[in-house]
C-alpha cells in the first residue's frame, strides 16, 4: 500500500482528534478540527453506531497516522513488541517513540513528524557522530543525535527549534539548542507518551 498523500487534516477529522500532522498550523485557528469537528465526506455528520471491531480499528489507524507508519511496518512492529518482555501495547508505543524521525520531531528539530522524516532522509542528522538517514532507525539510551554542521543554516530546522518551546520536550530526551544536539537520557516510559492512546485496543485487534 502506498503512503497516504491526501490532505492531512482529513485524517484528524476521521479520527476526531488533533494528530498534529501539519506543524505550526495545528496550533492556530486554521486547524480543521477546530473549524469542522466531524468526519470528512458526505456522511461525516451522520450518527453511526461503531462496533467493537470498528473502535479497535480506529485506534490502530489513529496511532499509525500519528507516527506515519504503513500497515505492513506497523504489523511488523506489533509482532516485535509481542516478542519482547513486558506489556505488548506499551512495547509497541516504545518502538514507535524510539524511531529516529520521532526523536528528531520530539527534540524540536522539525515541526511535524512528516517534516522530521524528510530531514532525516536528507541526511541532516548524525547519531553518535555517524550520519544516519533512516527514519525508522531505533535510538538507544545515551545516543546523541546532532544536526550536522552544514545543516545548521537550514531555515526550516531553525524555525522549528525556535518554536519547540510551545510543545516542550519529553523528559526522556534532552536538547542543547546552542550545540544543535540532543541526548536520549532515559528509556521512554508510558507516562512520557501523553497523546491519548488506548494501545490495548490495538493488541485486541491484532490478537483476533
Ligand atoms: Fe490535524 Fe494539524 Fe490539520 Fe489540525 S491543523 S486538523 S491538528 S493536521
Amino acid at each position: 500500500m502506498a503512503r497516504y498523500t491526501g490532505p492531512s487534516c482529513r485524517l484528524c477529522r476521521r479520527e476526531n482528534m488533533e494528530l498534529f500532522l501539519k506543524g505550526e498550523r495545528c496550533f492556530t485557528d486554521k486547524c480543521a478540527i477546530k473549524r469542522r469537528n466531524y468526519a470528512p465526506g458526505q456522511h461525516g455528520q451522520a450518527r453511526v453506531k461503531v462496533s467493537p471491531y470498528g473502535i479497535q480499528l480506529r485506534e490502530k489507524q489513529k496511532v499509525r497516522r500519528i507516527y506515519g507508519i504503513l500497515e505492513k511496518q506497523f504489523r511488523d512492529y506489533f509482532e516485535k513488541a509481542d516478542r519482547m518482555k513486558g506489556v505488548t501495547g506499551e512495547n509497541l508505543l516504545f518502538i514507535l517513540e524510539r524511531r529516529l524521525d520521532n526523536v528528531v520531531y520530539r527534540m524540536g528539530f522539525a515541526s511535524s513528524r512528516v517534516q522530521a522524516r524528510m530531514f532525516v532522509r536528507q541526511g541532516h542528522f548524525t547519531v553518535n557522530g555517524r550520519r544516519v538517514d533512516i527514519p525508522s532507525f531505533q535510538v538507544k539510551l545515551d545516543d546523541v543525535i546532532a544536526l550536522r554542521e552544514k545543516s545548521r543554516s537550514v531555515s526550516a530546522i531553525l524555525e522549528a527549534l525556535e518554536a519547540v518551546v510551545r510543545r516542550g520536550i519529553p523528559q526522556w530526551l534532552e536538547l542543547d539548542k546552542d550545540a544543535f544536539c540532543g541526548k536520549v537520557k532515559s528509556l521512554v516510559t508510558r507516562e512520557d507518551i501523553t497523546t491519548p492512546i488506548q494501545e490495548q485496543l490495538i493488541v485486541e485487534l491484532y490478537s483476533k
